[in-house]
């Protein structure tokens, strides 16, 4: 049972840590951008540009990079890496794994082990990511995507790279998604998590003038969800596609034009 009171624990250190490799790949450190996840993963793309999903692309693409970190661990043979942080993580969000069995040499390094402990530790760390996935798998997922949803820099070129595979698409082989080549239809309408959950990363504000839309200080300014990548571009309906804007800016920026700013409100600057 859930109730609003629940504790709702967040491991800063692996968030931060798996949003900066997220951002290396982005970047093309290992060549699995945006296009060769899609290649190899199984997403279902249409669907997702389409309508808004509340584990949205973004969500795929890091459940991706994460699975593809720890099973390149175990393929080069580095259990105790992956039983180390795993158990650390398992520990931190207070769940049991005593099902599958406790690992005596816990707190080892690989180069400690002899060689039938290793096999032993091989076929143990299988085991615990296979159960550390599906525990709290979409829940460290979630926890590296609070970071990375705030981080207008990436989110532009994560929807840039989608906007390459958009351009490739056809109408006549989508037609119930596109409206011409190459474009997306928009979607009916914004729910309300979204709005609410992009007005809260975006503070109210205007994300191309900076103009309060809190209302706190002015009444007759409107929000406006916008696209950061227009659809006439190649843009998507998946959330992360999504900045508040106000409704001049919004009106002025016209179907064609990709602007964005990554605004920042410094602590210690925050007005009294
Ligand atoms: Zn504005």
């Amino acid at each position: 049972m859930t109730n609003g009171n629940q504790k709702k624990l967040w491991h800063g250190n692996e968030a931060v840590k798996f949003a900066s490799q997220v951002i290396e790949e982005l970047e093309g450190i290992n060549q699995l951008q945006v296009a060769e996840w899609i290649e190899y993963d199984n997403v279902p793309l249409l669907e997702k540009c389409a309508k808004p999903h509340k584990k949205t692309l973004l969500h795929d693409y890091i459940d991706f990079i994460y699975y593809a970190h720890y099973d390149y661990l175990l393929d080069k043979h580095f259990p105790m890496i992956v039983i180390n942080s795993l158990i650390e993580l398992l520990e931190f969000y207070q769940v049991d794994y005593t099902a599958i069995g406790k690992f005596e040499h816990r707190g080892c390094e690989d180069d400690d082990l002899e060689s039938d402990e290793h096999d032993e530790a091989e076929e143990y760390a299988r085991e615990l990511f296979r159960f550390f996935l599906e525990k709290i798998g979409d829940l460290i997922i979630d926890d590296i995507f609070t970071i990375l949803f705030a981080n207008k820099i990436f989110l532009f070129e994560f929807n840039r790279q989608l906007m390459e595979l958009v351009h490739e698409l056809s109408k006549a082989e989508h037609f119930e998604y596109l409206k011409k080549d190459g474009v997306i239809k928009r979607c009916l309408y914004i729910p309300q998590w979204l709005k609410r959950g992009v007005f809260m990363r975006d503070k109210g504000r205007c994300q191309i003038c900076g103009t309060d839309l809190t209302k706190l200080l002015h009444l007759d300014n409107k929000e406006n969800y916008d696209h950061i990548i227009p659809l006439e571009n190649g843009g998507t309906n998946d959330p992360v596609n999504f900045q508040l804007t106000c409704e001049s800016c919004n009106k002025s920026k016209g179907d064609r034009s990709m602007t964005f700013n990554s605004l920042a409100t410094r602590f210690w600057e925050v007005e009294s």
